[in-house]
């Protein structure tokens, strides 16, 4: 088998919020779920269950607490700290995303619990979509303001303790959601592109002037696309417009903390393409081979998505036949990622197919019709995507969605190569 390196935890089964796009459905039956993972977060079940499957659990590295408020029992996880560091020796990161709907001093009692004797990185991603009159659009009226306070508390209680803990060091990150609807207002109100956009760089300038210790490092991690992915040629139309603007923008007001999103991805392909099809472990997340997720019931998921399935189709499969409930049949969990690493030229065709047939209806630019141009795309498009991801929304791993296609192929892709190329 091959190494696990990484272990997730699902460790929330609440959230303080109640998003529009959020893709959990939040079911009453869930506070009963999330007594049950705080029981055994506390009783060490979880992680004497997990490290019974690990090879070797010198080889974990990386312990994220995935949920859907993992804040919610950061509490019960830093009062087994002293198992934790005792059975993974080698941990090097733990890391979780927040909300940031709750008060910051969680974070930071967890953090002053973690032994000093023990070298670590956190990683704290806070999901924030834009301004508040954006981010509440989705989130919830008075969540934007809510994540500021808290972001910036949070600095100013590390400023206050990292001195004393050298062997912490905290990377804080935000990410936030680009729905269908965001885009199309964008699309009618340029100046309210600009307006959100301005209002992100003074955000980042103001809460990088509050970091005072080299030890915390803030990076704007971007956008995610919104699940299940139902963007259209005109949400397409639409980013394609908005990523034009806001490069003219940026260049002309000199936007140090904003830059545009999804650009990174392309520096991979361009460095280190020729490996994708030998390599595929290089382009793809970890859950697709050293990461190991484990579920209410010891049930082991390669992706923490896997635990609450987004839609019907999807759902009978992915909890009757894709969770491996045998827990030591870690030979299974191999052959099904094998089986999604294997076979890149798969995925790449498959998405090669739906671009021509697209391209033929014109529901995405007609350059995708030529075939080289569609297999940069593909490879550049599969780095976005995991086979959980995948079988979640198409049933298959194999299956890149149609919507992300729309999304980038109406002239965002092009635009972002080119900027690639001239940088
Ligand atoms: S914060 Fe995350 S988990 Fe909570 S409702 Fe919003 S999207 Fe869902």
């Amino acid at each position: 088998m091959n190494k696990v390196e990484a272990i997730t935890i699902l460790s929330s089964a609440l959230c303080n919020l109640s998003c529009k796009y959020c893709y959990i459905s939040q079911d009453p039956r869930l506070k009963e779920v999330h007594r049950k993972l705080v029981e055994r977060i506390r009783n060490e079940e979880f992680l004497s269950t997990i490290l019974k499957s690990v090879p070797d659990p010198n080889d974990v590295k990386f312990l994220a607490l995935w949920g859907l408020e993992p804040t919610l029992t950061l509490p019960a996880i830093s009062s087994r700290f002293d198992y934790i560091f005792k059975t993974l020796p080698n941990l090097k990161v733990i890391s979780f995303s927040s909300n940031f709907q709750g008060d910051s001093k969680v974070i930071i009692d967890f953090i002053k619990q973690i032994p000093r004797d023990k070298k670590i990185e956190l990683g704290i991603q806070f999901s924030m979509d834009g301004m508040p009159k954006i981010n509440d659009l989705m989130r919830g009226d008075g969540s934007g303001e809510r994540i500021i306070r808290n972001v910036k508390s949070l600095i100013l209680s590390l400023n206050e303790i990292l001195p004393d803990m050298t062997n912490v060091r905290v990377k804080i990150q935000d990410k936030g959601t680009l729905s269908p609807k965001v885009l199309m207002m964008y699309k009618e109100d340029k100046e309210l592109m600009f307006e959100n956009f301005r209002f992100m760089n003074n955000f980042y300038s103001e809460i990088s002037d509050l970091i005072k210790s080299s030890r915390i490092l803030l990076t704007c991690a971007g956008f995610n696309q919104e699940r299940p992915f139902n963007y259209t040629k005109e949400h397409g139309i639409a980013f394609f417009n908005m990523l034009r603007d806001l490069d003219e923008l940026i260049n002309k007001e000199d936007l140090k903390y904003v830059s545009l999103p999804f650009l990174s991805s392309f520096n991979r392909i361009a460095k280190y393409g020729l490996e994708f099809n030998n390599k595929q472990r290089m382009f793809t997340c970890s859950a697709n081979s050293g990461n190991l997720c484990i579920g209410e019931n010891d049930e082991f998921a390669f992706c923490h998505r896997d635990f609450f399935p987004e839609n019907e189709l999807t759902r009978k499969f992915v909890k009757e036949y894709y969770l491996i409930r045998d827990g030591q049949n870690m030979e299974r969990r191999q052959y099904l990622t094998s089986c999604y690493m294997d076979f890149p030229k798969l995925k790449l065709e498959y998405i090669i197919v739906i671009c021509k047939e697209l391209a033929r209806c014109g529901l995405i630019d007609k350059s995708y019709g030529d075939y080289n141009k569609a297999y940069v795309f593909a490879m550049n498009r599969l780095q976005e995507i995991c086979q959980s991801t995948a079988l979640q929304i198409n049933a298959s791993p194999y299956m890149y969605d149609i919507g992300s296609i729309k999304l980038f192929a109406n002239g965002a892709e092009d635009y972002l190569l080119g900027k690639l190329v001239s940088s």
